[in-house]
């Protein structure tokens, strides 16, 4: 396609010189001259046709000058470049110009073979430009068809692998049944796991895989995944040991490197079953984790090996050894090239040592993972366990779990909304979670901030895909309206990525979980939640409670709390100030009020004004004000009420109390 040129000058004479100049590559289609004689009119020719790839611009025009255009183009030309045209000597406004963002410049009088030139140069910046932005959109349409899929493919998944572990429980007395759901189990992991490969696979192709290191416990975090493939070895007759110097907290990205170590463990036990190694006894599997910089890992079997014509592709995409001696076993070929890519991204080496044995020497096959990741002391981070190995593994078919079974929630259990738009994985959660609190549930974002309002629940679990309103806004209506903000919310997800992680968070989520998720992994961190929202209910009554701290509101973490305290200390010698009022000054009803700050404080609304005034009286009575006078400063008609109020709290008569101090 030819280059589309617009010439924006005033005088008349330019339009002629340059058809006649360039007529060669005008006849031949290279080129496309438009001519506007100013500023505004070169405006409504780009609104009419916006794909002109270069600006020709006289800086010195009479109705809007060169400069003056050159700041509307980023926004009606994004993707064209300007050429300036400006006198000998100009040097001023050429510089202006340059730092507005024009791409080069010629002086008049122009010297066509330069004009030529850099028309060229300035034309092929521009096709490179759309290429690299026709590229990146077709890299993110990519990339957000995936996540799509992800979350097709997960969802389902969760409603098999949930169920599954219930029943788990449920049917533990019976081994039959056991066996055919530990199978359902294994399955849709190793589905799952499949799946997460493929799509790395192609966030890999389109450069959107991205390193997400985590602090953790890598010595341990490999010792799992070796313990996961015991069972499979000892079925069939094979030796796996795990030997390792390297302990500590690590900062690593727990996802990839559990990916190498599964596609390279999987494989040596996959090929250490071939015709010549029967022998049970004689086939070992020996998983390494060496202490260095970088950590090395390093996998060896005693298998069938790999003859050393093959060695220099089977890191290749897709290849697999044809020979007679590959085991009959289905295999994809994409398992070392993702150990590789996936090594490669963390700025590692992989290498490999095989041999397929003489009759003196045994055959086997050695993987070598060198990693260059860091160990961190133990206080610098918190170990992230969102990312469960149990995503890969079959669970413990019989972990028993005896907090779990069928209760009725009591009438005061911590009440949970649940927003999710999958109408059987919504009815799941509500079923699951009803043994442990009051559950409401809504199909959509918009319900479920209507539902939030109204009943004002202890947490929130939300999806985070669904149409309309998804999970990050009402997520962040949640934290940015005052009645709602205090109140917690989990985020389940099907988006592996960390960047969907951080999106969460950023809008204000307490929480985050990745699908598929198991049932006591939620349940758990509800608890957790819960457990800290109980703590802070206590904290904030203590503050008020106990007049050895300071002041509730030189302390308080929750703004909200800080705010009402602040309207409380505006109106404290106002004794006719009342519950309504506060409600109007925070601009909620008196019954959202008093459910925030039941929720916040476990108190009434007037428990806590109360409460208030008395910890203020607590400073007064200190500073050396009298009973009576006290009392009226802090809003209470009359001292012989605020004397029976400062008891009931502090256990002391404020009289007794201003004696105390005083001592
Ligand atoms: P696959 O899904 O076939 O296992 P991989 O990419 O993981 O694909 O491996 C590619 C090929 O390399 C395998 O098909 C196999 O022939 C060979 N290979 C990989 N690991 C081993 C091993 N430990 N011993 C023998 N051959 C191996």
């Amino acid at each position: 396609m030819g280059t589309k040129i617009l010439v924006i000058d005033d005088e008349p004479d330019i339009e002629p010189l340059l058809l006649q100049r360039f007529w060669l590559t005008i006849r031949e289609g290279i080129y496309q001259f438009k001519f506007a004689r100013g500023g505004y009119e070169a405006i409504s020719l780009i609104k009419a046709e916006p794909d002109y790839d270069v600006l020709l611009v006289d800086i010195n025009m009479r109705d809007m000058d060169g400069l003056t255009l050159l700041s509307y183009l980023p926004d009606l030309l994004p993707n064209g470049r300007a050429v300036m045209v400006s006198a000998y000597g100009d040097m001023d406004n050429i510089r202006t110009a340059m730092n507005r963002g024009a791409f080069d410049f010629v002086c008049k009088p122009i010297n066509f073979k330069d004009l030529e030139l850099t028309v060229e140069k300035t034309a092929r910046h521009v096709h490179q430009l759309r290429e690299s932005a026709r590229t990146k959109l077709a890299a993110d349409l990519k990339t957000h068809f995936f996540d799509n899929i992800t979350h097709e493919f997960r969802t389902p998944l969760t409603l098999i692998l949930a169920p599954v572990e219930r029943l788990l429980r449920q049917w533990s007395e019976h081994q039959g049944t056991q066996r055919d759901l530990i199978a359902i189990d294994r399955n849709a992991r190793q589905l799952l796991r499949l799946i997460n490969q493929l799509l790395d696979l192609a966030k890999l192709e389109v450069g959107h895989l991205q390193v997400n290191p985590q602090p953790g416990y890598l010595s341990e975090f490999i010792d799992q995944l070796v313990q996961a493939f015991v069972p499979i070895a000892e079925q069939r007759g094979i030796t796996l040991n795990y030997q390792t110097d390297v302990s500590g907290m690590w900062l690593f990205d727990a996802e990839k490197v559990g990916q190498i170590g599964y596609n390279l463990l999987a494989n040596a036990i996959k090929f250490t079953t071939g015709p010549a190694t029967q022998k049970a006894g004689s086939t070992h599997v020996t998983v390494r984790l060496e202490n260095g910089s970088p950590i090395r890992l390093s996998v060896s079997d005693t298998g069938i090996g790999i003859p050393t014509a093959n060695l220099p592709h089977i890191f290749d995409r897709f290849y697999q050894v044809n020979s007679l001696v590959r085991p009959l076993e289905p295999g994809t070929g994409i398992g070392l090239s993702m150990v590789k890519e996936l090594t490669e991204l963390m700025g590692g080496t992989v290498s490999v040592s095989s041999s397929t044995g003489t009759p003196t020497t045994p055959s086997g096959s050695t993987f070598v993972v060198d990693l260059p990741i860091c160990p961190l002391s133990t206080e610098e981070g918190v170990v992230d366990d969102s990312f469960s190995i149990r995503d890969w593994f079959p669970l413990r078919a019989t972990e028993p779990d005896t907090e779990w079974g069928s209760i009725t929630p009591p009438e005061d259990a911590p009440l949970v909304v649940v927003v999710e738009d999958n109408d059987e994985l919504r009815t799941f959660l509500a079923e699951e979670l009803t043994n442990h609190y009051r559950v409401l549930t809504a199909a959509s974002g918009e319900r479920g901030w209507t539902m939030i309002q109204t009943e004002l629940p202890d947490v929130v679990i939300s999806d985070v895909m669904m149409p309309g309103m998804d999970g990050y806004a009402l997520t962040q209506l949640i934290k940015t309206t005052p009645a709602t903000d205090h109140i917690a919310v989990i985020l389940l997800t099907a988006k592996a990525a960390s960047d969907s992680r951080l999106a969460g968070l950023q809008q204000g989520a307490d929480d985050y979980l990745t699908k598929p998720f198991v049932i006591e992994e939620l349940v758990l961190r509800l608890r957790n939640l819960l457990a800290r929202q109980q703590r802070l209910r206590t904290l904030y009554q203590q503050q008020l409670a106990r007049p050895e701290l300071p002041q509730p509101i030189e302390t308080v973490q929750d703004g909200w709390l800080r705010t009402l305290f602040t309207v409380l200390d505006e109106h404290l010698d106002d004794s006719s100030f009342t519950v309504e009022r506060l409600a109007e000054c925070m601009a909620l009803s008196s019954k959202t009020l008093l459910r925030k700050v039941q929720s916040l404080t476990q108190l009434s609304t007037n428990d806590l004004i109360r409460r208030y005034r008395l910890r203020k009286a607590v400073d007064l009575l200190r500073a050396g004000h009298g009973v009576s006078e006290t009392a009226y400063m802090v809003g209470f008609d009359t001292p012989s009420y605020f004397g029976q109020c400062f008891k009931e709290i502090y256990q002391v008569t404020p009289k007794d109390f201003a004696i105390s101090t005083k001592a």
